[in-house]
């Protein structure tokens, strides 16, 4: 599937091709404070199918557990977590945000990661009182 990506404040516009069955949905806690939220959804995508149309991201490099380095790239106007690869020259994929992806209702978790970490809450939030508009 053919996706746009873009940071709230549109200054990083990007494209890529997704399979929908990478899509992945992170309960570790480096995700929920990376994200200031529940989890994270993300895409694996190949580095060939991905193209960078504008902006330039910053990188935070993030280490985890394993010593394993990761760098993550974020909007520097508007703070939005757009992708995070491979600390090198030339990285192999993208781990794509869905969240800035203009296809993302399209693409719901296809497996689940770091369950060991998931926050009760939130898991099933349909329970939850809602509202149609803020
Ligand atoms: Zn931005
Ligand atoms: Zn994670």
């Amino acid at each position: 599937m053919k996706v746009q990506g873009a940071c709230h404040c549109g200054d990083i516009h990007f494209e890529a091709e997704v399979d929908p069955a990478k899509v992945n949905l992170c309960n570790c806690t480096d995700c929920q404070v990376l994200t200031g939220s529940g989890f994270r959804v993300s895409v694996t995508v190949p580095s060939d199918t991905f193209q960078l149309n504008s902006g330039l991201p910053s990188i935070y490099i993030k280490t985890g557990d394993s010593g394993t380095q990761r760098a993550h790239a974020f909007c520097p106007r508007c703070g939005t977590p757009v992708y995070a690869c491979a600390v090198t020259e030339n990285p192999p994929s993208y781990t794509l945000r869905v969240g800035t992806l203009k296809q993302r209702a399209e693409l719901a978790p296809q497996t689940r990661t770091w369950c060991r970490s998931a926050l009760d809450w939130a898991q099933d939030v349909r329970t939850v009182p809602g509202r149609p508009k803020e």
